[in-house]
């Protein structure tokens, strides 16, 4: 990709550039330019959202099985272009083929499902509601929730918005999307096949920016519905002032999640689960599971095949095929991270060990994998979102112990657990304060199945039926029956 412009906003096959200013994106395991992006001004965001308010009435009544297939046909698309989409995942992120690769089959298959429920049709159709009085009938139906503002994060750019763009889409909300500054390459690729696929004009609006086009679009008063993947600090503001127009809110916010490693677990297993849920996506993740509890017996020889593990893993940049591990985002967010490495260590914490660079990683935003034992519960480490390659691990003495060590957060977003036992797996499921529990599995995530957060790592569910849901109103009506 060369370093071209990307307008400020894009409405169907419109864009409009801006007079204000523009930003650049950086390749993350290169730091050169890929591309510049105009930022929108508040004329142009309220242009965006204008356009989504008056495609809302045409689009939403639109007949699910037409949206449908309008869904699939994105589906298609982003297979038939995997390939470049693969390649702005690496270039942007700065991500490992493999990773970009699971990416773009994240989106496909987002898309392929919301398609499909709009094709069964079931989740749309009115249906009766039983009610002990034969003089009158109930009836149920959703209907669209109107115009939705979709803000996502940098660290899974095209997935994380697939998640709201399917479902608002298959529900008949129009939408106004902001993506990070830092990856918006990626989500004005998708918009390209939106168009191809032939989304009309104003049904997907894009506006490119930081905190302050986010925090207008939120505000705008013509959106009825925000859908807002990032950190809890930030979801926190955008529930405040969604409240000034009670407008619905799905916040997918931070974590703090926990990998349990019993004593009866495949040690294997447990460090190739360890390398997965803290180092995948150099840790950029919400569901890192970055605080491992590993049983007293089994501490010694996880750490030992732990360290060799880590020390192996190759951290290069995509353009390496053996890269296992890519960069941080930007070199801001290095310095965030090791500030937050150096603080931990100043109260206290020790370093265990760290993994290494590979010669190639050049200029780009690298951080070695580093594995911190036994912190203080109060540490800055073991408390806190640190979003960078860092694993905390200490050790438990039985499963009550481990369980309130998990649940020790204020954030409840996934876990892990690693054990043969089926029963201790059932307590886990169902003990462990959390969206998701994966037992003995890596991270895997399949769009039937729900994603989020109890506690503060946020309100509602992406995926799912109740992903489709959160795009809709649920509406009854009762009526006087003749008979
Ligand atoms: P962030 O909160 O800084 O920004 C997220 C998005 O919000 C960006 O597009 C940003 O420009 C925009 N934004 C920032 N301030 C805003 C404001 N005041 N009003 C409206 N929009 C605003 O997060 P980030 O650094 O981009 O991403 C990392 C965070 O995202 C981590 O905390 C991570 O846990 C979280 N995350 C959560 C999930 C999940 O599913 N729960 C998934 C991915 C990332």
């Amino acid at each position: 990709m060369s370093a071209c412009t990307f307008p400020a906003v894009r409405i169907g096959t419109e864009s409009l550039n801006s007079l204000e200013h523009k930003t650049a994106v950086h390749a993350a395991a290169s730091g050169e330019l890929v591309a510049w992006q105009q930022i929108a001004s508040a004329a142009q965001i309220d242009q965006a959202v204008l356009a989504a308010r008056a495609a809302l009435p045409e689009w939403h009544m639109t007949a699910p099985a037409l949206r449908g297939a309008l869904l699939q046909r994105v589906a298609a698309l982003v297979e038939a272009q995997r390939e470049s989409l693969v390649q702005i995942q690496m270039q942007v992120n700065g991500k490992p083929r493999f990773e970009a690769n699971c990416d773009v089959s994240d989106v496909a298959a987002c898309f392929a499902y919301y398609a499909e429920l709009c094709r069964e049709g079931d989740a749309f159709a009115s249906a009766p509601v039983p009610v002990p009085d034969t003089s009158v009938a109930a009836r149920r139906r959703y209907e669209a929730v109107g115009v939705a503002a979709l803000v996502v994060p940098w660290n899974f750019p095209m997935v994380t918005t697939a998640w709201k763009l399917a479902p608002a889409l298959a529900a008949g909300c129009t939408v106004v999307l902001k993506p990070s500054e830092l990856t918006s390459p990626a989500e004005h690729a998708l918009f390209e096949l939106l168009n191809q696929a032939g989304v009309p004009a104003g049904v997907v609006s894009l506006v490119n920016g930081g905190a302050p086009v986010g925090a207008a679009l939120v505000a705008h008063p013509m959106i009825d519905k925000i859908s807002f993947t990032g950190s809890t600090a930030v979801g926190k503001q955008i529930m405040r002032s969604a409240a000034d127009g009670l407008k619905r809110t799905t916040l997918e916010l931070g974590g703090k999640s926990a990998l349990i490693v019993r004593e009866d677990a495949d040690l294997e297993l447990a460090v190739q689960l360890a390398i997965g849920g803290a180092f995948t996506n150099a840790g950029q993740m919400c569901s890192a599971t970055s605080r491992i509890l590993v049983h007293h017996s089994l501490y010694d020889r996880f750490m030992k095949d732990f360290q060799s593990t880590v020390q192996a893993l190759i951290v290069a940049p995509p353009s390496d095929p053996t890269s296992a591990m890519g960069p941080l985002i930007s070199d801001a967010h290095r310095s965030r991270v090791q500030a937050l490495v150096e603080q931990g260590i100043a109260a206290g914490a020790e370093v265990a060990f760290s993994g290494q660079l590979a010669g190639t990683v050049g200029s780009g935003h690298f951080m070695a994998p580093l594995v911190i034992a036994a912190p203080d519960e109060h540490n800055i480490l073991w408390r806190d979102e640190i979003f960078g390659p860092v694993a905390c691990v200490r050790s438990f003495d039985n499963d009550a112990q481990a369980l309130a060590i998990a649940n020790s957060t204020a954030y409840g977003l996934v876990a892990t657990v690693v054990t043969e036992s089926e029963e201790a797996a059932a307590k886990y499921e169902t003990q462990l304060r959390a969206g998701l529990v994966w037992i003995n599995t890596p991270q895997l995530i399949f769009p039937q199945v729900c994603w989020g957060g109890l506690g503060a790592s946020g309100i509602g569910r992406e995926l799912g039926l109740q992903g489709l849901r959160s795009y809709q109103e649920l509406r009854h009506a009762v009526h006087l029956t003749t008979g």
